[in-house]
């Protein structure tokens, strides 16, 4: 079972690349005790450690506003509201991401399973995992921590 894209990728070292290319320098260089500054202890768990936030704890999971889901650490439009569904699982569930490039997929062998982690691709954060039995249009669902989204409501006209 392969991931929706490349899960090739064979180590962490490289993966900051794309992110420091391209004129963000300052936040994918930004060091532990500074995310551990601008982040929740909850915040930090998660998307740079990589923790799980608990089912139907977060803020998301039911939220039903319109508008943009922003990653936490550096503002990036993720996910939108139009691609969210109820998954039942607890956590804020979508079929595809807000725009292509802005969502980085890694192998993640974490607790002997092989999963597809999803990460920022602009600072690297952690948001959750992707699988690949969402619905149509892309049959993939992106599982995602609460924790790693901030919520921006649209503007109406
Ligand atoms: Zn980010």
């Amino acid at each position: 079972m392969n991931g929706p894209s490349r899960g090739d990728r064979p180590g962490c070292d490289r993966s900051r690349e794309m992110a420091t290319g391209s004129g963000d320098a300052s936040i994918a260089a930004a060091t532990d005790r500074e995310w551990r500054k601008r982040l929740t202890p909850e915040q930090y768990r998660v998307v740079r450690k990589g923790w799980t936030e608990r089912a139907f704890t977060g803020r998301y999971w039911n939220h039903k506003g319109d508008g943009a889901y922003l990653c936490v650490g550096c503002g990036t439009t993720l996910f939108d509201s139009a691609a969210k569904f109820d998954s039942g699982t607890g956590w804020p569930s979508f079929h595809s991401p807000a725009a292509p490039g802005q969502v980085g997929e890694r192998e993640d062998r974490k607790f002997f399973m092989r999963r597809t982690e999803v990460v920022c691709n602009r600072c690297g954060a952690h948001l959750g995992h992707v699988f690949p039995d969402g619905p149509a249009p892309t049959g993939l669902r992106y599982c995602i921590n609460s924790a790693a989204l901030d919520f921006r409501a649209r503007d109406e006209g």
